[in-house]
C-alpha cells in the first residue's frame, strides 16, 4: 500500500518557489486502481513521480508497501523502482529498432531473470494483451492502440507491485482507449495497485476511486459505487 502523510513538493529556482504538492495526505492500497485528475499545473505529474520514485518529497512522510521511502537517496530508489514499478506514458515510448517482444524483453534485462525464463513471460505477457501473432514486428508497424498494448505488457511482464500510468489513452480513439482500461482494471482485480492520471471523465470513472487536485492539494475524492 502506498501512504502519504503531509506530503509538500517545493521546486526552487533562483527566482521563484514553486509549491507544487502542498501537504497531500493519501492511502491507496494493495490492488486498487486509482485515476488522479485536476486541471493542468495542479500537481498530478508531479504525484506521479513522487509515487514512482523518480523524485523525493520535500517533507512529509512516503510509506511505499510499508517501507518508508523519504529519506532515500537515488541508489535505493532506482533499485526499489526497478523491482516494483511499472510505467505506461501517453506517447508509449517504445524503441523503434526493436521487435515487440524485444521491448517487452527489455523490462527483464535489469532484473537477472535467465534467458529461457525471459522468453516465457515475454511470450505470456504479450498473450495476456492479445498481441502474440504481432510479436516480431517492429512498434511502428502497429496502431497506436497495440502500441500502448505492447507498453502495458511490458509494464506487466515484470509482476510490478504498482503501476503508473500517465494519461494512458491520451493518444487512443475510444476503442482502444477502452481496450487499454480493459488490462489495467484486469491488472488491478489481479493484484497490482494502478494510478492512472487522466484527462478523460469516462476513464477516470472506471477506476475504483478519483482523486481531485487542485493546487497541489486533494479537493476531492470520489468512489466508484460497489
Ligand atoms: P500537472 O501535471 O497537473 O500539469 P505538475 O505536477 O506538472 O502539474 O506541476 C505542478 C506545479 O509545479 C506547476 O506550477 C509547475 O509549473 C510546477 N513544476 C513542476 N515541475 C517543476 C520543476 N521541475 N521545476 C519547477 N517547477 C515545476
Amino acid at each position: 500500500m502506498l501512504q502519504l502523510q503531509d506530503v509538500s513538493k517545493v521546486y526552487r529556482t533562483d527566482e521563484v518557489e514553486t509549491l507544487a504538492l502542498n501537504e497531500v495526505s493519501l492511502e491507496i492500497g494493495a490492488g486498487e486502481f486509482v485515476a488522479v485528475t485536476g486541471p493542468s499545473g495542479c500537481g498530478k505529474s508531479t504525484l506521479l513521480n513522487l509515487l514512482g520514485l523518480l523524485d523525493a518529497v520535500s517533507s512529509g512522510s512516503f510509506r511505499f508497501f510499508g517501507e518508508e521511502v523519504s529519506g532515500y537517496g537515488e541508489r535505493r530508489l532506482t533499485a526499489l523502482r526497478r523491482d516494483r514499478i511499472g510505467f505506461v506514458f501517453q506517447s508509449f515510448n517504445l524503441i523503434d529498432d526493436l521487435t515487440v517482444a524485444e521491448n517487452v524483453e527489455v523490462a527483464l534485462l535489469y532484473r537477472k531473470v535467465a534467458p529461457a525464463e525471459r522468453r516465457r513471460r515475454v511470450a505470456e505477457a504479450l498473450e495476456e494483451v492479445g498481441l502474440a501473432h504481432r510479436a516480431r514486428h517492429r512498434p511502428k508497424q502497429l496502431s497506436g492502440g497495440q502500441q500502448q498494448r505492447v507498453a502495458v505488457a511490458r509494464a506487466l511482464v515484470s509482476r510490478p507491485s504498482l503501476i503508473l500510468a500517465d494519461e494512458p489513452t491520451g493518444n487512443l480513439d475510444t476503442a482502444n482507449g477502452e481496450a487499454v482500461m480493459a488490462l489495467l482494471t484486469s491488472a488491478a482485480k489481479a493484484g497490482v495497485t494502478v494510478v492512472m492520471v487522466t484527462h478523460s471523465m469516462s476513464h477516470a470513472a472506471e477506476a475504483e476511486r478519483t482523486i481531485r487536485l487542485l493546487d497541489g492539494r486533494v479537493v476531492g475524492q470520489t468512489r466508484l459505487a460497489a
